[in-house]
C-alpha cells in the first residue's frame, strides 16, 4: 500500500509517499481502508520533532481517518468488514491507504457524513466537545467567544455551542473565514486581523463581557482575553504557540479562571462521553464537519504548509 513516511524530523519536505506492506490486524485490531485522512496542526508539530510526543522513526502521521473496515482480528465484536468508521487515533497512522487501529479506536460514521467530513471528526470535534462540556461546563444561557472560529476546532465549537443555546461570537482573519463562521452558526463575527476588534467584541456584549473564551492562539490573545471576561468567566486554552505575560489582577477582579488541556490527557470515560455526543450530533445534523480542501495523499507536504497559514476555512483532508 501507499503511505506517507517520516524518516527524520524536519520541515514538510520530510513527508514522503512510499510503498509499504499492508498491515494485518492482530487480535483486537481492525484494518481500515482509508478514504480520507484529516490534517491537524499537531501533525506538523510532531513531524517537526517539537511536540511533547515524539514518535519512533520512521512513522506515518495522522490520528484522524475515515473509511471502511476491510478486515478484523480475532475477538473483534464492535465492527465488521464493510462498516463505515472514523478513527480516534490509530496504530499505524492515518496518512495511508490502510490504517491498523485498535477495536476501541474506531467509531461508527453516520450515513449522512461523507468520508472527508469523517476525517475531520476526532481531533477537531473531540477538542471542541471537551472544551465546551468537560472543561468549561458551558450552559445554554452563556455567551462564548470562539477565538479562532474559522478552522477545524473553531467551526466545530461554533456548531456545538449554537446547537445547545449559547450566544456565539466568533473570530476569523479573512472575509471568507468570517462568512464561514457566520454560516456555521455564530451570532456575530469579528476580524482578529483588524486593530480594535476586541473593543468591538466588548461593545457587542453591552460591556458585560463573555462567559467563555475558547482560545486557539493563547500566546497572542490570552492577556487581552482576561479583559473580555464577564464575572466568573473562563478562558479555555486550546491552542498555544509561544509564551505570554498576563496580569492576574484581571482574573481576580472577575473571579475568572484559565483552564487548559490536551486531548491526549483526557480519561477513557471522557472519551466515551465525547464519542456518544459526537455520533448523536453527526446523526441528527447539528454537527456538520466543514471540509475546506481535499488534496491527494501525495500532497501531504503542501497540506502541512497550508494548515499553518492564515486564512483557515474548515479542514484539509488527504485522499489516498
Ligand atoms: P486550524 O484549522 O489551522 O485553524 C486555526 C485557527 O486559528 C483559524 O481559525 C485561524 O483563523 C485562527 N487564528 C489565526 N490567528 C489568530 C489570532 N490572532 N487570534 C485568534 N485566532 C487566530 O487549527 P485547529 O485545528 O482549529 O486548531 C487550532 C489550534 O488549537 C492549533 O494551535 C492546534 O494545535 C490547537 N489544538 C489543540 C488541541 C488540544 O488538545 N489542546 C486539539 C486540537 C487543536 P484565520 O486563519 O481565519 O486567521
Amino acid at each position: 500500500m501507499k503511505a506517507i513516511l517520516v524518516r527524520q524530523f524536519g520541515g514538510p519536505e520530510v513527508l514522503k509517499l512510499e510503498e509499504v506492506p499492508t498491515p494485518k490486524p492482530a487480535a483486537g485490531q481492525v484494518l481500515v481502508g482509508v478514504h480520507a485522512a484529516g490534517v491537524n496542526p499537531y501533525d506538523t508539530y510532531m513531524r517537526a520533532g517539537t511536540y511533547a510526543q515524539k514518535p519512533a522513526l520512521p512513522y506515518t502521521p495522522g490520528s484522524d481517518a475515515a473509511g471502511v473496515i476491510e478486515a478484523i482480528g480475532e475477538g473483534v465484536k464492535k465492527v465488521k468488514p464493510g462498516d463505515r468508521v472514523y478513527t480516534a487515533k490509530t496504530v499505524t497512522g492515518a496518512y495511508a491507504e490502510y490504517a491498523l487501529a485498535l477495536e476501541e479506536q474506531v467509531h461508527s460514521l453516520p450515513a449522512k457524513v461523507n468520508f472527508s467530513q469523517g476525517a475531520g471528526v476526532w481531533v477537531p470535534y473531540g477538542t471542541a466537545y471537551h472544551a465546551l462540556f468537560h472543561s468549561a461546563k458551558a450552559h445554554a444561557s452563556e455567551a462564548v467567544l470562539v477565538h479562532g472560529a474559522s478552522g477545524g476546532v473553531g467551526t466545530a465549537a461554533v456548531q456545538m455551542a449554537r446547537a445547545i443555546g449559547l450566544t456565539v461570537l466568533g473570530t476569523a482573519g479573512t472575509q471568507k473565514g468570517l462568512e464561514l463562521v457566520k454560516r456555521e452558526g455564530a451570532h456575530q463575527v469579528f476580524d482578529h486581523s483588524k486593530a480594535g476588534y476586541q473593543e468591538e467584541i466588548m461593545k457587542a456584549t453591552g460591556g458585560r463581557g463573555v462567559d467563555l473564551i475558547l482560545e486557539m492562539l493563547a500566546n497572542v490573545n490570552l492577556a487581552h482575553d482576561l479583559k473580555l471576561l464577564a464575572i466568573h468567566g473562563r478562558v479555555i486554552v486550546i491552542g498555544n504557540r509561544g509564551e505570554v505575560t498576563i496580569n492576574a489582577r484581571e482574573l481576580m477582579a472577575r473571579r475568572g479562571s484559565i483552564r487548559a488541556f490536551t486531548l491526549w490527557g483526557i480519561t477513557l470515560a471522557e472519551e466515551a462521553d465525547i464519542h456518544a455526543g459526537l455520533i448523536a450530533g453527526l446523526e441528527n445534523g447539528t454537527l456538520r464537519p466543514v471540509v475546506g480542501k481535499e488534496l491527494p495523499l501525495a500532497e501531504a507536504a503542501r497540506a502541512h504548509k497550508e494548515i499553518l497559514e492564515p486564512g483557515a476555512a474548515g479542514k484539509i483532508a488527504l485522499i489516498p
